[in-house]
């Protein structure tokens, strides 16, 4: 029998609604996609006691256990525990299950810690934001990405995070090789060239993407001990325009990064449309209402940028827009009509 019961308070419960009358799914939040061998039996378990056996991965490095009947949430909830805590989940009381999802779970390559081109821990920073914005109810969507690769995509979330190193070039330890300068060509930007006999770095073409460390058989490159980062802003899939993150920042610090995303949510308080569907509304939506300067008064607060950071000088969300009449449809009628 169906009990009457509160969709929205469900949804805040991280619960998703079915479409299949008296059930609902539980969605785990795993912050970075990293969690311990006997977290991911305890899911396994809720899935076989709970639902009917199957398990979703989903987008964003989590799982969703579906077909849990309604009446079962608060014996989910209580075996969610064990997870929630095992996965370093800010949480309130214990047995309650998570207090909100609408701050998305923090995504991350795995970086640094397993894969070569990684320029810093992503799965470290992934679980350090999920900690400073979690439990909140603001629908934000973080990622993180070792390196320029982005194989995070991070250009799709309100913030994306991409690792940048500075190259230290030893010349006493080069060999003359060129296999950095050959390398940072078909490879990334092509920011190296031999000027005599030593490799020289264009500091205004190099990314920071650290090809040019990986293919050096000598160490004549190696990456710098600080960290950089690429802050792209407020990207966004969803029905209506949909669009890439754009370059705000790069060469930019662990901490300015971190503040920027944070000072966020003063900004959402202030200015989300409570009469929004669900009170849940993209930040880039917000901002195109607000206009971006009134953004950046929010989100730059008390924000010190280092020496190094460059910040872009003009920022444009052009999305995509469809019509009947515009100039490419127009040259692919003069280009058919030349056809006939
Ligand atoms: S983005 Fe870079 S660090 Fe992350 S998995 Fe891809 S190649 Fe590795
Ligand atoms: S870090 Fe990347 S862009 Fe910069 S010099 Fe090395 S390979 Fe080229
Ligand atoms: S790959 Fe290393 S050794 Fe070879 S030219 Fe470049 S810096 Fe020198």
């Amino acid at each position: 029998m169906i009990r009457d019961y509160n969709m929205k308070e469900y949804k805040k419960n991280a619960f998703r609604q079915s479409k299949y009358r008296g059930e609902i799914a539980s969605r785990v939040r795993v912050p970075g996609g990293v969690i311990d061998a006997k977290s991911l039996m305890r899911v396994v378990e809720i899935a076989e006691k709970y639902g009917d056996g199957t398990i979703n991965l989903t987008n964003r490095q989590g799982f969703e256990i579906p077909h849990i009947r309604i009446e079962d949430r608060d014996k989910v909830n209580e075996e969610l525990q064990l997870i929630i805590e095992n996965t370093n989940v800010n949480h309130g009381q214990p047995g309650e299950g998570y207090p909100a999802s609408g701050t998305r779970n923090v995504v991350a390559c795995p970086g640094k810690e397993l894969c070569p081109f990684g320029c810093y821990d992503t799965k470290a920073l992934a679980a350090k934001l999920d900690k400073m914005i979690f439990p909140n109810n603001h629908h934000v969507k973080i990622a993180c990405t070792g390196c320029s690769n982005d194989c995070a995509h991070v250009r799709l979330n309100d913030f994306g995070i991409i690792g940048q190193t500075e190259p230290q070039y030893d010349p006493d330890r080069c060999i003359g090789c060129e296999q950095c300068v050959k390398y940072c060509s078909k490879r990334s930007v092509g920011a190296l060239s031999v000027v005599n006999g030593k490799i020289v770095r264009d500091t205004n073409k190099c990314i920071g993407c650290g090809v040019c460390v990986n293919y050096c058989p000598t160490r004549a490159w190696t990456r710098s001990k600080e960290h950089y980062f690429r802050l792209e802003l407020l990207g966004r899939t969803g029905k209506k325009n949909p669009r890439l993150g754009e370059d705000f920042l790069k060469w930019a610090d662990e901490e300015s990064v971190c503040k920027i995303i944070k000072n966020t949510y003063d900004y959402l308080d202030d200015y989300l449309d409570m009469a929004a569907v669900e009170a849940k509304e993209h930040i880039g939506y917000i901002v195109d209402r607000t206009g971006v300067e009134e953004f950046l008064k929010y989100a730059m607060k008390d924000v010190e940028l280092g020496p190094k950071c460059e910040m872009a000088g003009r920022m444009y969300w052009g999305g995509k827009r469809y019509d009947q009449t515009n100039e490419l449809r127009k040259s692919m009628f003069r280009f058919s009509d030349r056809e006939e």
